[in-house]
């Protein structure tokens, strides 16, 4: 009986069982974005050569295809930044009115 594997597909990031430690696509639509992918950007590529870029992609924390996992991890990321961002500007305006209500108080009020 074949040992079934879990891998990752290279191209759509998504998890796979299969019995074969060579396969790298989970499916057809895979095969056929990945194919397009590397022929529009090494015309004539072998698979290998297409596989050897996408590992150099996602020693960037990248990949080329936008729908990869990877990239979405860089929206969120981006989202909660922006979202962080937000709050301590708002906070620190905050901050600087009443600093700046203080200040204008007379002596002798406060
Ligand atoms: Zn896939």
């Amino acid at each position: 009986m074949p040992i079934t594997i879990t891998k990752v597909c290279q191209w759509c990031g998504a998890s796979m069982e299969t019995t074969r430690s060579s396969k790298r696509l989970c499916s057809a639509r895979c095969h056929q974005a990945f194919h397009r992918w590397r022929q529009s950007i090494l015309p004539g590529a072998s698979p290998k050569d297409g596989f050897k870029l996408i590992q150099d992609w996602m020693a960037g924390n990248s990949h080329p295809n936008s729908n990869h996992p990877v990239n979405k991890l860089h929206e969120s990321l981006s989202d909660f930044c922006k979202a962080a961002t937000e709050v301590v500007t708002q906070n620190t305006n905050q901050l600087k009115s009443t600093i700046a209500v203080e200040q204008s108080q007379p002596e002798g009020i406060l």
